[in-house]
């Protein structure tokens, strides 16, 4: 659940266009048909593949795996079913469940948990979020061929990312065909003559056969005996925890989206590793959670590390900032309108690249390589210094010249 299926839905989307696309390369492709019945069976198959592969894993690595609700007695015992078990250590790794507003008709609304699982594909979805899933699901329920109208309270997508990124995403979204609908919430849904109705806060009535809230996650730190055990949680319900991930109990630990660090399932993955090291590997590792890469799989991608330019400002003072916007080679032919927004922000007095930002064909796979010169502080000269591959999207980022602020 989450991000490989997720993906995988994302590829199925992405055919839509590409099927279009190809007509512009000399292809004529006939009455393409999309079954969302094969594609769920198709996912599954992988799914049930990768848990597979993960249960041997941890088999042959001579884990006793309890498929079974587990609760904190204290700080030692853990009560499994109807046996107790004790460690001299304990790792949290429950993770967040989404979280749906307390509105009427709430019970009719779905979640990205059910979105995978649906029978049919909706003609019409409403989705409500400006956020990661929200606007992946909104890129794949468009990309294959439903009505999509995505309800946002915000002025522009994906609050805390660079503002031209914010805005290119927004308009590139529109042009495939989804319904943004700014500055507006969901006051209540009602069932009406076995469909949905989302109505407004403006009074709009919008028709859907499925509505889905992708309004965030909480963490699943209930019923986990945390109390129990002393175990220090944020009003929110998070597990504190130090550089260490170490919880206010010295033997137990906490990673991943319990925690109130950076939720990504890589950087919990990160944080997991460097608790083995330190605590059985011999050496302390602490998690370094400063300028982690993300992406967000819509249509166009969106890829990034490091600050958005306002942040920048904040943060460093001085910035200088380039920025390109260009019609990918491919849509030259392919016809499509849609264009590839990079953007570079630099440290003016260092000359540092701080912030590295993309929407377009792509941009995930570009950005990981980059998130290395960014990491580890290498300047626009470097990036200048090096060679760009050409004929690519990526070499306009070794190749800047703009500079469109001082
Ligand atoms: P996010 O926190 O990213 O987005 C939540 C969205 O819901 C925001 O747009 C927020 O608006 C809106 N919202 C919150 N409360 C309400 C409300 N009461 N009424 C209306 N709108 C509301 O959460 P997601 O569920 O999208 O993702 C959860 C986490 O999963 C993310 O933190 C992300 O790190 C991770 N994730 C990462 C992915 C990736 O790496 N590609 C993919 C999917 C998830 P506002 O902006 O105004 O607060």
């Amino acid at each position: 659940r989450g991000c490989v299926p997720k993906k995988l839905l994302s590829y199925a989307a992405h055919f839509g266009a590409e099927f279009e696309d190809a007509a512009g390369y000399g292809w004529t492709v006939e009455s393409a048909e999309f079954s969302w019945p094969a594609l769920i069976q198709a996912k599954d198959r992988e799914i049930d593949r990768l848990n597979a592969v993960y249960h041997r894993l941890l088999d042959e690595s001579g884990v006793r795996l309890f498929q079974a609700r587990g609760k904190l007695l204290d700080s030692h015992r853990i009560q499994v079913d109807d046996e107790i078990i004790t460690a001299d250590k304990i790792l949290i790794a429950a993770g967040a469940r989404p979280w749906v507003p307390d509105i009427e008709g709430r019970e009719w609304v779905i979640t990205s948990d059910e979105a995978f699982h649906l029978e049919d594909l909706p003609e019409r979805v409403v989705i409500v979020g400006g956020g990661y899933v929200a606007c992946e699901f909104a890129g794949i329920f468009n990309g294959l061929g439903s009505q999509v109208h995505q309800v946002y309270r915000g002025d522009r997508l994906l609050r805390g990312f660079d503002d031209d990124v914010r805005e290119t995403l927004g308009r590139e979204m529109v042009k495939k065909g989804v319904n943004i609908h700014f500055e507006r919430n969901v006051q209540e849904i009602n069932a009406v003559n076995g469909t949905l109705e989302a109505v407004l806060d403006n009074g709009e009535k919008i028709p859907a056969d499925c509505v889905m809230y992708a309004t965030g996650r909480v963490p699943g730190s209930a019923g986990l005996g945390l109390t129990e055990a002393d175990v220090k949680r944020d009003p929110d319900g998070s597990i504190v925890v130090d550089r260490f991930s170490r919880t206010s109990v010295n033997n137990i630990f906490a990673v991943g989206d319990i925690t109130n660090r950076v939720k990504l399932t890589p950087v919990a993955i990160h944080e997991g590793q460097a608790f083995a090291d330190t605590e059985f590997g011999g050496h302390d590792r602490p998690v370094d959670h400063e300028f982690v890469p993300s992406a967000v799989f819509t249509q166009p991608q969106v890829g990034t590390v490091g600050f958005p330019e306002a942040e920048a400002r904040n943060h460093f003072g001085a910035i200088d900032v380039y920025r390109s916007e260009f019609t990918p080679m491919k849509h030259t032919l392919s016809g499509r309108q849609e264009k590839t927004m990079m953007k570079l922000v630099v440290q003016a007095s260092s000359s540092r690249v701080v912030g590295l930002h993309i929407v377009g064909l792509d941009a995930p796979e570009i950005v990981q390589g980059f998130s290395i010169a960014v990491k580890f502080g290498l300047s626009k000269e470097q990036f200048d210094a090096t060679i760009g591959i050409h004929p690519t999207a990526a070499e306009e980022l070794v190749t800047m010249k703009t500079l469109i602020q001082g």
